[in-house]
């Protein structure tokens, strides 16, 4: 997060319902949107599915760089310790705010859906994407528009599957407010043209404008949410 205005729509205000209570948190509903499974189907698909916690930091994430090349005396215990261990073992490395939702359902379906895309994006595919074996990512959702949380956008293009990177019709699902749009469109506007050239290693995406209303559920590679302001 960066000073000034607070964030909407934090992933760390998402949170996993009981499967009683579809008003809480992101609603994720363990089914196709358009079908109502047994309790059986729904557990079978929570059994298979997981969450990834691809980053639990700050927007400067840490180490804070600025404890390591001008330390204190004595140093900053935190940050000194976040390079004594490989950073899959230490709780003290972390990158941007982000979640991604291994959702799996129909025999071994895997869809993946990621929450925010921060400036740590490329090191949190390279830990954690090459970790779980997430070959891609099949829909995004933007909660703000903060470094934090959207600057990694530039190499959304790697983690795209082939017939993505190949299919002007099969594009990456990205969900966001109007307001987030407005403002990746000022810092992106390639990704916003619909034209790309031949050879061009840019994401392809299709944006949908979501509502920040709890009234206003949307679906993202079949699971879904419920936005909550804050
Ligand atoms: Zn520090």
């Amino acid at each position: 997060e960066q000073r000034g205005r607070p964030c909407p729509l934090e992933p760390q205000n998402l949170s996993l319902p009981r499967r009683d209570d579809k008003r809480a948190g992101v609603h994720l509903a363990m089914e196709p949107a358009a079908t109502d499974p047994t309790g059986d189907a729904l557990a079978a698909a929570a059994a298979a599915s997981s969450l990834v916690f691809l980053g639990t930091g700050c927007s400067g994430a840490l180490p804070d760089a600025r404890c390591l090349i001008q330390p204190s005396a004595p140093p900053c215990t935190v940050c000194s310790q976040a390079l004594s261990l490989p950073p899959d073992r230490n709780p003290n490395y972390r990158c941007n705010t982000s979640l991604l939702i291994d959702y799996c359902h129909d025999n071994d379906t895997h869809k993946y859906i990621l929450i925010a895309v921060g400036k740590t994006f490329r090191e949190q595919v390279l830990r954690w994407f090459v970790h779980h074996k997430v070959p891609s990512v099949d829909s995004i959702i933007l909660t703000h528009d903060h470094a934090d949380a959207v600057l990694g956008l530039v190499d959304v293009w790697v983690v795209q599957s082939s017939n993505h990177r190949n299919d002007v019709d099969d594009q990456v699902a990205v969900f966001l407010t109007q307001f987030t749009m407005d403002s990746v469109a000022a810092r992106f506007p390639y990704f916003v043209k619909r034209e790309l050239e031949e050879g061009d290693e840019t994401a392809r995406l299709d944006w949908t404008i979501i509502e920040s209303d709890v009234n206003k559920p949307f679906v993202s590679s079949g699971l879904e949410f419920v936005p909550l302001p804050v």
